[in-house]
């Protein structure tokens, strides 16, 4: 009798959801989706009352119409891609990235001042982790210059690397930023590589002559902003506690009408009082005309007065399951729609990733703040307990080490019985540290959010896939803003 013969089966490690009328499979070992066709549902059913053997299944898949040929190859396939498996299923761990993984994006903080006192600033608000105290406000070019060498440096072998401008108020340093795009440009271009460049901003600053080089300079521009004049303005106040809206509206319009060479997004962030997501996706797509809109939740301790609380959280997971079903109608249709949460993470399923870490901060992504100070990212900049080392002296390779192993998903015990962490990983650093204390401790708050959200979006994937297979192609090559 042969060693395939006496195999005893069981299901593998999966989640099971429905699209389009047809059966799929989300296989988390590989973070990849699998379709069943008639066949390999009955053996998933079977195995589901219960593990069986080699020749059982093929006796039971023959009874059922199938030739033993097929049956057999059936049950290899099935098991090769560990939908079923032998023995006990053993939760396998993903591989440290290697020391010395090459940069691909460098995040410059040109400055940590800013000119709105957006009540949850994860920056200047009571979360906020930085300690910007005695260090420079604004970013030099000096600086930005060595930035700009180490990015090129640390990146070898990339033919393309990537820089966002970040703040405080990124424009508030515009004509650094000006400088950093002619210098970065040449540098690049004189190594025979490509660099692009995207900021994020409040709006507050824009004037038709730096749109116009945002324009020309193809740099891809995520504006900050909350909805409507009586959303945004609830937070998102100047220090006297004047509402930003008026002042901004003029400005989002004139760069979406001029600035034609990339699509331009909104990042909403969401608070108590500030989740009517629906409203604030037709406002901001449809009266301001923004490409796209993405929402995330405030990153906080659950007990500040704008924290989202459970029963906000459900309502805002109500409102992506209507902008979803939307998204998929659009995509039938063949048409873009402009909810980024949905296209983010149906990207990620195209390129199947399977996350050792939630995202690349402190891998492929360093943040560097005015001071030349290196950390994870953005968000950690300016900060000395998350300090990763200075622009002059490089990655502090002991630092980045502990970083990314108590971040790493095999370090994160509860989430490795869990379906959805090929693509969840266990959540934000940032907003881990906020919570627990811990930039490596899972976010477990919100983990029956994360499931129900991933599982919409398999759907939606499923049902593309499917319906319209070829619109997923638009997404192979797309890369999310965290
Ligand atoms: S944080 Fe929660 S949802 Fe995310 S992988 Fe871990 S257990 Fe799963
Ligand atoms: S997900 Fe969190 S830790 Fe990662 S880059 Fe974004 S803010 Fe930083």
């Amino acid at each position: 009798m042969t060693a395939v013969a006496t195999r005893v089966y069981r299901l593998g490690e999966f989640h099971s959801f429905e699209a389009a009328g047809r059966r799929f499979l989300y296989l988390v070992p590989a973070g990849a989706v699998f379709e069943l066709d008639d066949a390999a549902a009955k053996l998933i059913d079977r195995l589901s009352s219960g593990e069986a053997g080699h020749d059982e299944l093929i006796q039971e898949l023959v009874a059922s119409g199938c030739t033993y040929d097929d049956a057999d190859e059936l049950i290899a396939e099935l098991y090769h891609s560990h939908v079923i498996v032998t023995g006990d299923v053993v939760v396998e761990t993903l591989a440290n990235p290697p020391a010395d993984f090459p940069l691909q994006s460098l995040v410059m903080n040109l400055t940590n001042q800013c000119n709105l006192s957006c009540t949850y600033c994860y920056e200047f608000g009571e979360d906020k982790v930085a300690t910007p105290e005695g260090k420079p406000k604004f970013m030099d070019m000096e600086t930005a210059r060595a930035s700009v060498d180490f990015l090129l440096s640390q990146s070898a072998g990339r033919k393309s690397v990537h820089i966002t401008f970040f703040g405080g108020e990124t424009l508030m340093n515009f004509p650094l930023l000006k400088s950093v795009v002619a210098y970065a440009t040449e540098q690049a271009t004189a190594q025979g590589r490509s660099i692009d460049f995207s900021l994020t901003t409040n709006a507050t600053l824009l004037t038709p002559a730096i749109i116009e080089f945002l324009s020309e300079n193809r740099i891809g521009v995520t504006v900050s902003m909350d909805g409507p004049p009586d959303l945004q303005n609830k937070l998102r106040v100047f220090a006297n506690g004047r509402g930003s809206y008026d002042i901004i509206e003029p400005r989002v319009r004139a760069l979406i009408a001029n600035h034609r060479t990339r699509p331009i997004t909104a990042r909403v962030t969401l608070t108590s009082g500030v989740t009517d997501v629906l409203r604030i996706y037709k406002h901001l797509k449809h009266d301001l005309g923004f490409h796209e809109i993405g929402f995330a939740p405030v990153t906080t301790s659950p007990d500040r007065l704008y924290s989202i609380n459970e029963k906000g959280m459900d309502g805002v997971l109500e409102q992506f399951h209507a902008l979803a079903d939307e998204w998929l109608e659009f995509a039938l249709r063949g048409e873009m729609h402009g909810f980024s949460n949905v296209s983010d993470t149906i990207s990620e399923l195209i390129q199947g990733v399977n996350k050792s870490h939630p995202c690349g901060a402190g891998l492929g992504l360093v943040g560097v703040g005015p001071s030349g100070d290196l950390a994870p990212c953005h968000r950690f900049v300016d900060s000395d307990t998350h300090s990763m080392g200075h622009i002059s002296t490089g990655i502090d390779r002991e630092k980045q080490s502990d970083f990314l192993t108590r971040g790493h998903i095999n370090s994160k015990y509860e989430c490795h019985t869990c379906w959805a962490r090929p693509l969840c990983a266990g959540g934000c650093h940032h907003e881990a540290f906020v919570r627990y204390g811990d930039t490596g401790h899972a976010n477990l708050h919100y983990c029956d959010w994360i499931r129900d959200w991933t599982d919409t979006c398999l759907r939606i994937y499923g049902a593309v896939s499917a319906q319209n297979p070829m619109f997923l192609e638009k997404f192979a090559e797309r890369k999310a803003l965290s």
